[in-house]
């Protein structure tokens, strides 16, 4: 493995990624909104997200910016990156599905939401944002810039401990004990730890 496979790897799963969500966003769309709670913290927490994860590693893909923050390229950490990326698309594949037209990029519950506890939803809450957590550790470990790499857990950790909690109170405010019951049996990314 080298530094121009790592980087075209994370190229490439990015864009793996933006297929497998493409049709989910397009019927999100067109999905009626009951309740939303997109506010401009939201946004932000979003766009922080967006660059943490899209925009500084691919300026760094692209460009080598920012070159002074590079340490040495070690191939073992960057084929565990490829592994550890595939391991996240296949689980966003199948929470994408599983979520169904429930999913929202923001918090926002839909009109005839159901609550769903099945599939990888049994053993955690939030097995999306799981996914997304595995994708920034792929990116730390496929690109050997301390600032590039570690961008997404920053951008993406950020986005997730502000909204969690919000977003089991909207869960919470929607189902009351049938969310709370699914709480009480569940973790929130980590089967039996966190
Ligand atoms: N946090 C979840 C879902 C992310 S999408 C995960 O990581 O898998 C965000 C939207 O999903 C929220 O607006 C909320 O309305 C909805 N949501 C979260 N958990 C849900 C569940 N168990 N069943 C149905 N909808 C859920």
């Amino acid at each position: 493995m080298t530094p121009f496979a790592a980087k075209t790897i994370l190229i490439l799963s990015a864009v793996a990624w933006f297929v497998i969500r493409l049709p989910h966003q397009k019927r999100s769309w067109k999905t009626a909104i009951a309740k939303s709670e997109r506010t401009t913290r939201e946004k932000l927490l979003l766009t922080g997200s967006f660059a943490g994860l899209g925009i500084i590693p691919f300026t760094y893909a692209f460009t080598g910016f920012p070159r002074f923050a590079d340490y040495p390229f070690q191939p073992v950490l960057a084929w565990l990156g490829l592994a550890v990326f595939l391991v996240s698309l296949a689980l966003f594949y199948r929470v994408h599905r599983e979520l169904g037209r429930n999913w929202s990029d923001s918090l926002e519950m839909r009109e005839k939401h159901t609550l769903v506890t099945h599939g990888l939803y049994r053993w955690v809450r939030h097995p999306m944002y799981s996914a997304f957590f595995l994708w920034a550790l792929a990116q730390a470990l496929l690109l050997p810039n301390w600032f590039a790499g570690l961008a997404g857990l920053v951008g993406f950790g950020n986005l997730f401990f502000w909204r969690v909690g919000r977003e089991e109170a909207m869960m919470l405010a929607a189902f009351g004990d049938e969310y709370r019951a699914y709480m009480d049996r569940t973790k929130r990314i980590i089967p039996w730890v966190y």
